[in-house]
């Protein structure tokens, strides 16, 4: 994959993976020196941290500064010095903060052809006017199918496990999830008929339930009742959400998505709302004004609904 990236590189790759920045050094391997010789100055400058074309930007506190991305701005004026093309790489992108990510926008929206960015994520939660500029990059986890052999092999039914595989949208679950499903499956069905039948207000706590598969049951009720709401009935639910846990807010977000997702692949409509939905937890987890972005997203949410 890499050969093939390299021969025709884009500006822009957001890389996505637990071997991202093994990936990163790969690319830049191929670029600079594709046969990787190990001998000839690019070689032995890669090898030892020094190439003066590849900039590596690790965070140095919590996460990447306003001054660091700001550093990369101006230099991105010089051309390389001894490789046709330079290369920066920015780890964490995801915690990039606001005017961080703004900045880095600049750069991304007019680079000089000579230059290529790596991002480097744990996920594709980025800010999506700088995800909209890369090409992205997903390096394999484990497959589907070998996560199902291994829960299969711990006793899980097949319901349990695709109930596990939709609760973590396919990656491996960890050993509380497991054992709350395990627990919560064999009521599974019963459970969807009681949220049916429960009036708002008792839908909108159980959406603050500690068990992750029945707060997700909620969820799906709640967006299945949404396009019915009045105005009153959102800002009251915003309201509430507004004072929830912040984790409780982030599965909303995330439940949602992929709930969307799908009705967007089934209806193709609903794209509205899945921008306004990554929007959103992007700017959740930069500490945004909960209710008043909760109100926007559920507005946006019902609208999106609503029959076309
Ligand atoms: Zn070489």
């Amino acid at each position: 994959m890499i050969e093939s990236l390299a021969r025709q590189p884009a500006q822009a790759y957001l890389i996505v993976g637990t071997t991202a920045a093994q990936f990163a050094h790969q690319f830049a391997q191929h670029l600079f020196c594709p046969k990787g010789c190990g001998t000839c100055a690019h070689c032995s400058k890669l090898a030892h941290g020094t190439h003066p074309d590849l900039t590596w930007v690790s965070k140095s506190g919590k996460r990447i500064s306003i001054d660091q991305v700001r550093e990369l701005q101006q230099k991105a004026l010089y051309p390389p010095v001894e490789a046709p093309k330079k290369i920066y790489v920015i780890e964490s992108v995801e915690d990039l903060s606001l005017e961080a990510a703004n900045s880095l926008l600049k750069i991304l929206e007019t680079p000089p052809r000579y230059l290529i960015f790596l991002l480097i994520a744990r996920s594709t939660n980025i800010l999506p006017t700088i995800l909209s500029r890369c090409q992205i990059v997903k390096l394999p986890t484990p497959p589907r199918h070998q996560i199902e052999k291994i829960l299969r092999e711990r006793g899980l039914s097949d319901s349990e496990i695709e109930l596990l595989l939709s609760l973590t949208k396919g990656l491996m679950p960890d050993e509380p999830l497991i054992e709350a499903v395990r627990q919560f499956a064999p009521q599974h069905q019963k459970l969807q008929e009681q949220l049916t039948k429960l009036p708002d207000p008792e839908l909108w706590n159980s959406l603050s339930e500690a068990n992750p598969f029945v707060r997700r049951e909620a969820i799906l009720e709640l967006l299945e009742r949404l396009s019915s709401y009045t105005s009153a009935h959102v800002l009251a639910l915003a309201a509430l959400l507004g004072k929830s846990d912040p984790d409780v807010i982030e599965s909303f977000i995330q439940e949602a998505l992929y709930w969307y997702r799908d009705r967007l692949v089934l209806e193709g409509r609903a794209e509205g709302g899945i921008l306004a939905l990554e929007t959103a937890l992007w700017k959740i987890q930069r500490n945004a004004n909960v209710q008043l972005l909760m109100e926007s997203l559920l507005f946006t949410l019902r609208q999106a609904r609503a029959p076309a």
